[in-house]
């Protein structure tokens, strides 16, 4: 790196994102995008006309996109906030709330987080996770400090229940709370109808699981109108044109087709109980998932070695090399077909390391 930079941002250690390789044909397992591609009257709003418009600046208020959201979850547009991508918004608020009062969040969650901390220079605080990979609510209470939590929390997929959510919140009056609901849509609890009780909670969600848009860069939050009049001032101070014209159509047509989006969710938890059950035959532990991935380990074959021979066989999911969770990996839910084909791969490479019971 060069000598011009400043050096405050020397020992910061970027995000890495799931390998993308090009190498060949993989069941792609590994950044729990979804199997399924956009509805049919998405992708037919992108359509040339729009195209042919990208000669103009996108809309910089996003103002059909932000009413669809609120229509589609019966809030008021004023409430909505949209950006590129949910780490945006994470972004912002980092920066926002985080320098204001420290951040806390848990040891094992989404990565990004310690990022984003790191990169405004935040005090952070740390929150190990119960041995059971469980969160502890009582340490995400009265912090005095900026509270991020994802749920269902990332890479572990376990949900807590809206009323610990709304304990946490309750707790903090005076400093901002951040759910990050990600992966909400398949099966947990969203905290989205507190914030017209709670000033202070930024509920977060993204277009790129549940409504198959990952490479359309898309999230959303809804909040008190003041927060999210703090994420704008942001916004307008670094890219207002931050949502390009294809993808506010894109995102305003997905809105538009809701059922369609929420009726792959369904087939997506189905084909999760599909690939737990079939997994826990063959012996691994995998934890009780809400979200579009699950976490499993299986106690003779080490995460890395698994990861690696999945890979040598043409599936990629996802291995952190990271304390407490170096045994397990991270397996995004795609089509029934991809998951029979992973279970028929991960009995193959069991019987060849004498482990099928
Ligand atoms: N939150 C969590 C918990 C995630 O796993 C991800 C995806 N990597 C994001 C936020 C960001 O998603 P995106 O920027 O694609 O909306």
């Amino acid at each position: 790196m060069s000598r011009f930079k400043c050096s405050e941002f020397s020992n910061l250690k970027e995000y890495v994102p799931g390998e993308q390789p090009r190498d060949k044909q993989y069941i792609k397992l590994n950044t729990n995008e979804s199997p399924y591609p956009p509805s049919p009257a998405t992708i037919q709003a992108v359509d040339s006309g729009e195209v042919a418009d990208l000669c103009l600046y996108s809309d910089p208020e996003c103002k059909k996109l932000k009413q669809a959201i609120a229509k589609t979850y019966g809030v008021k547009p004023k409430n909505v906030f949209v950006s590129n991508g949910s780490d945006e918004i994470l972004n912002f608020a980092f920066m926002l709330y985080g320098k204001a009062s420290g951040a806390v969040f848990a040891d094992i969650t989404y990565g990004f987080y310690k990022v984003f901390a790191q990169l405004y220079g935040i005090d952070y605080s740390i929150k190990p996770l119960n041995s059971d990979f469980t969160i502890n609510v009582d340490d995400y209470k009265s912090t005095g400090r900026f509270t991020v939590l994802a749920n269902p929390n990332a890479p572990t997929g376990i949900a807590l229940p809206l009323k610990k959510i709304e304990e946490i919140v309750a707790s903090n009056p005076d400093t901002v709370v951040l759910i990050d609901e990600a992966y909400v849509d398949f099966g947990a609890e969203s905290a989205r109808g507190l914030i017209s009780k709670y000033k202070n909670l930024i509920v977060c969600m993204t277009y790129s699981k549940s409504r198959s848009m990952a490479g359309a860069r898309l999230g959303f939050c809804f909040a008190d109108e003041e927060l999210i009049k703090d994420l704008e001032l942001i916004r307008y101070s670094t890219n207002p044109y931050n949502i390009n014209r294809l993808t506010q159509v894109a995102g305003t047509a997905a809105m538009a087709d809701n059922d369609y989006y929420m009726q792959n969710c369904e087939r997506i938890i189905e084909t999760r109980k599909f690939t737990t059950e079939e997994l826990t035959a063959l012996g691994f532990d995998v934890l009780e998932s809400k979200a579009n991935f699950v976490f499993t380990k299986h106690p003779e074959l080490s995460g890395k070695d698994f990861y690696l021979e999945l890979k040598s066989k043409g599936v990629l999911v996802r291995h952190f090399e990271t304390e407490r969770i170096a045994d397990f990996n991270r397996i995004t839910i795609g089509s029934m077909e991809e998951m029979t084909e992973f279970i028929k791969i991960t009995r193959e490479i069991l019987k060849e390391k004498g482990l099928l019971k």
